[in-house]
């Protein structure tokens, strides 16, 4: 059975904006008071999983042990069937340069090896998060999303974060920078994963 969440307060182990405003959008309508790792003066962990997660539970225990809060992580990453699933859990890396994350350089990157492929479109995609809660004591549960869609070009969009302006959701012909966030927490990965996190821990 699900452990449930009962405490007030609950950690957000991510030093990603992006992901923490949606994280907090989604919590809106439970009455817990959100914190995130970078306000608790977390360091981020090494994310040494090839999992997403492996990753998620790297996080999400690394920060519940230091804090003696329970903690919800986010891996999540976009697998792009012509590249054999890459990013992947790279994601975020792909991004990386010496000064922080540049996601166009990233997002240019996909189009490149996407050409490079010669594979016709649509590039077939998908958004995959898994979340996990964490308690200090070590227990954790798991919570897998996916959004399925296509890599687009040129980037569309200035709403949302990382790679949302390449990122055309199945069933959509706007990608998810053009959507309204509200709209793009409806059906996201994300918003996937969240809704078997509440019905699991809060229902
Ligand atoms: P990580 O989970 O911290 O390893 O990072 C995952 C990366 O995937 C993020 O830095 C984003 O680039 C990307 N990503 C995950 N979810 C989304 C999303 O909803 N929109 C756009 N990019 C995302």
């Amino acid at each position: 059975m699900t452990r449930r969440f009962e405490g007030e307060r609950l950690l957000v182990a991510t030093h990603n904006k992006g992901k923490l405003v949606e994280i907090a959008d989604l919590l809106t309508p439970y009455s817990v008071n959100v914190v995130g790792a970078a306000e608790m003066g977390l360091p981020e962990p090494d994310e040494t999983g090839t999992t997403f997660v492996e990753n998620a539970r790297i996080k999400a225990h690394a920060a519940a042990k230091a804090t003696g809060l329970p903690a919800l992580s986010d891996d999540s990453g976009i697998e792009i069937d012509a590249l054999d699933g890459a990013p992947g859990v790279y994601t975020a890396d792909w991004a990386e340069t010496e000064t922080g994350r540049d996601f166009v350089m990233a997002m240019e990157r996909a189009h490149r090896e996407l050409l490079a492929s010669g594979a016709a479109q649509p590039w077939t995609a998908r958004f995959c998060c898994t979340l996990v809660l964490a308690w200090p004591d070590g227990h954790d549960e798991v919570f897998p999303g996916v959004m399925e869609g296509q890599v687009v070009w040129p980037m569309r969009g200035d709403q949302g974060h990382g790679y949302d302006p390449v990122f055309q959701p199945h069933g959509y012909d706007i990608t998810f920078g053009e959507m309204d966030r509200w709209e793009k927490n409806r059906i996201s990965h994300r918003a996937d994963a969240f809704k078997k996190f509440v019905s699991g821990c809060f229902g």
